[in-house]
């Protein structure tokens, strides 16, 4: 069996640290991109590495292509052979109505959770795709409840962002599954992690999270464990599936 190497984007904090965590539970050797956190990072390695697997952190802006290659170039150089990715890092944008909305900030969105989901996952399929002489692996992108919801009032770009995210997931898993690789998403709901203080509302998981069907917001582990999930073999037959980790909302 090929070893397991996972490339985590956004690994440094929120959701991708957390995922980081458990997946090196699970025997991931890890590749930790961040943006700006160096520190945060390192922590999530030194976890990866405390649970006796191997990490390394890349910088790396996830809405450039060449930042983006260069992180599959590192990874697996100094890792091996990359058989899992999941890419995490997205941003929501600064809360705003659309009236207010300058194009910067949407193509800020489209940029990071669109194409950088888009370019990451196309050099994901290059090297695990078996018509390309890879030897598989699997594929999660980071969806939410937006698409379902739209956030009016607050971030319908990202909204509109996530919706795209479901569309691809659904289209290329079905052009790689006879090629080994699996391309699946989670749709989180409200989770408890800085993209609210980010979006410019720091108590909003706690004040949101009160109106959620299971009484409150949920934890970055509490995502992590469904990615995870869907990055092992037992999620196999697992093909172009948005798992929703919600709390019922
Ligand atoms: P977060 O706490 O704000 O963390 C964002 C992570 O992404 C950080 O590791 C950050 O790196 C990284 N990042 C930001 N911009 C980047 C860029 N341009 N290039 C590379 N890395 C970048 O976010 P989160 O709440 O964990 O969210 C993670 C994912 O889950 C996102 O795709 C988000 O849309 C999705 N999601 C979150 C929620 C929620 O309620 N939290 C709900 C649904 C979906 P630095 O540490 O270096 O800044």
């Amino acid at each position: 069996m090929s070893a397991k190497v996972l490339i985590v984007t956004g690994g440094s904090r929120g959701i991708g640290a957390a995922v980081c965590r458990r997946a090196a539970a699970d025997g991931w050797d890890v590749a930790v991109n961040y943006s700006g956190n160096a520190e945060a990072a390192e922590t999530s390695a030194a976890a990866v590495r405390k649970a006796g697997c191997r990490a390394i952190t890349v910088q790396g802006d996830m809405a450039q292509e060449a930042d983006i290659v260069r992180l599959f170039e590192t990874a697996e150089r100094e890792l091996g052979a990359i058989t899992g990715v999941v890419c995490n890092a997205g941003i929501t944008g600064k809360i705003t109505r659309v009236e207010d909305m300058s194009v910067e900030a949407m193509r800020g969105v489209i940029d990071l959770n669109v194409l950088g989901v888009m370019i990451a996952n196309r050099e994901a399929v290059r090297r695990m795709s078996t018509k390309r002489k890879g030897a598989g692996g699997a594929i999660v992108n980071l969806s939410s409840i937006a698409p379902r919801v739209g956030s009016p009032n607050e971030f319908v770009h990202y909204a509109a962002s996530k919706g795209a995210v479901d569309a691809w997931t659904l289209g290329l898993s079905r052009e790689v599954a006879g090629e080994g690789v699996r391309v699946n998403a989670v749709a989180p709901g409200m989770i408890d992690t800085d993209i609210h203080a980010t979006a410019g509302a720091p108590d909003r998981a706690q004040r949101l999270g009160a109106t959620v069907p299971i009484g409150r917001a949920g934890t970055a582990d509490e995502v992590a464990e469904a990615v995870v999930w869907l990055l092992s073999d037992a999620a196999r037959y697992c093909i172009g599936t948005v798992l929703s980790v919600n709390g019922g909302r």
